[in-house]
């Protein structure tokens, strides 16, 4: 499919034909639109990243990412529809409609002497974690910027032209995930980057070598040093990509578990409930996905916590506590405790705290009481995870089939839309 030209960088040209296929039937017309009209105003611009990989593979990408040589403030004045994000790494979301193309400025290197200053566009740590990396470049140090040679793939449309800096279409052929340059440097930069290579192995089902797990997993602890709301975002890409359950057992295998959640010990432990309550919910989740239905994010973690939200309640009930408080501090315990990992923002964890709740109500039926929890507003997800209790072996399979029933008879009456809120864009984006 690709004729290339092996200067530096590579050159990858598409075929005519196939380009324009390509170009019809999985680019984004929004992200040519944004490509177009920053060439037009004498910028380079250029589609990068995860949708040209994932492209190549003969998979639909996720998102679209432009690079250019417009600085941020140059691409905002280009685009009326543009908002500038985050500080440590500033990018532009161009939104249109419910799409975002995150638009990034092209990196450059970072000299000592700048990231001793802590300037505001370079900021390195003692420990040679990137603290802020708005340092500008040229394409090619761009390229030398990203994570992986899979990663760092640059499509110009209009001539159907990939470049390579870093061999990373051999990878994609050889399917390795290749981290760019030294890999102890390189996660020290970014631990994030320890996340994201476990979720690209998991996602492509590429190879990484020795030499790389060996420093993921000595320079893992350093994710302890990410915010707990950076943590949350990579963590939501993880479980909700598609692929959850491979992608925990992944997270498993290279002992990634402890920096995510704070009840890791059970949920690492393949023979355990909360394992099997856990791989329930990730296979069903992946199902959702599948088949465009909706998934919220307080469901699986929900699932995570609920053995120790029941343990905690426990330690409470045995001192005499009642029920429902005893509940309720468990609930805010483990809330807490998994919010110093990652941080749930206020509406997930009351999601959450309903999922919970709906259990007590749901196992102790009179006709009453049942009449009423249908109509809670959370009563789907807390009826999904009673399901999934009941399939994972937490309980037996009773009140399941119950409900199951009780909605055939008894129809969901429709609630009314709620009115569509546009998403708060992200504080932080999620690259160095
Ligand atoms: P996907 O969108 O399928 O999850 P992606 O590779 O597009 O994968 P994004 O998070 O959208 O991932 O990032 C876009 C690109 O930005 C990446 O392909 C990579 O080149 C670069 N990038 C993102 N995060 C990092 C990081 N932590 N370090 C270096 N480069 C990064
Ligand atoms: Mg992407």
């Amino acid at each position: 499919m690709l004729t290339i030209v092996n200067s530096k960088p590579a050159i990858a040209y598409l075929q005519s034909k196939e380009q324009q296929a390509l170009m019809d039937k999985c680019i984004s017309t929004n992200a040519l639109k944004v490509i177009s009209r920053l060439k037009k105003a004498n910028f380079k611009a250029y589609l990068v990243g995860g949708a040209i990989r994932d492209l190549l593979l003969e998979k639909h990408p996720k998102d679209f990412d432009v690079a250019t040589d417009a600085t941020p403030e140059q691409i905002r004045k280009l685009f009326k529809n543009a908002l500038i994000i985050g500080r440590r790494f500033q990018i532009v979301h161009i939104r249109f409609g419910r799409e975002i193309i995150e638009v990034t400025t092209f990196r450059g290197k970072h000299t000592p002497t700048e990231s001793t200053k802590k300037s505001k566009t370079s900021a390195i740590s003692e420990e040679g974690m990137l603290l802020r990396d708005n340092v500008f470049g040229n394409m090619e140090e761009d390229a030398e910027r990203r994570d992986f040679s899979v990663n760092a793939l640059y499509l110009d449309p209009d001539k159907g032209a990939i470049y390579d800096y870093h061999n990373g279409i051999d990878d994609l052929e050889s399917k390795s995930l290749r981290l760019i340059g030294d890999p102890d440097t390189r996660f020290k930069e970014d631990p994030v980057r320890v996340l994201r290579a476990a979720r690209f192995v998991s996602k492509l089902q590429f190879k990484l070598n020795d030499e790389t797990i060996n420093s993921m997993k000595a320079h893992a602890p350093l994710l302890q040093k990410i915010s707990p709301s950076r943590l949350f975002d990579e963590s939501l890409k993880l479980y909700n990509a598609g692929f959850g359950e491979r992608m925990f057992r992944q997270l498993c295998e290279f002992e990634l578990l402890p920096y995510l959640l704070f009840d890791h010990e059970a949920l690492t432990d393949e023979q355990s409930l909360a394992r099997k309550l856990a791989n329930c919910a990730l296979k069903n989740t992946d199902t959702r996905l599948s088949q465009g239905k909706s998934i919220t994010p307080a469901f699986i973690y929900a699932v995570f916590l609920w053995p120790s939200v029941q343990r905690l309640m426990d330690s409470h009930l045995a001192q005499n506590v009642p029920l429902f408080s005893a509940f309720h501090l468990a609930a805010t315990e483990a809330q807490t405790l998994q919010g110093q990992i990652t941080h749930i923002p206020k509406r997930l964890q009351t999601a959450m705290r309903e999922i919970w709740e709906l259990q007590f109500r749901l196992t102790q039926i009179t006709p009453k009481k049942a009449a009423r929890t249908i109509t809670h507003p959370r009563f789907r997800a807390g009826y999904d995870f009673l399901l999934l209790r009941e399939e994972a072996g937490e309980i037996p399979t009773e009140f399941g089939p119950f409900w199951t029933e009780y909605q055939i008879k008894n129809p969901i009456p429709d609630r009314p839309n709620r009115q569509h809120r546009p998403r708060k864009p992200r504080r932080r984006p999620d690259k160095p």
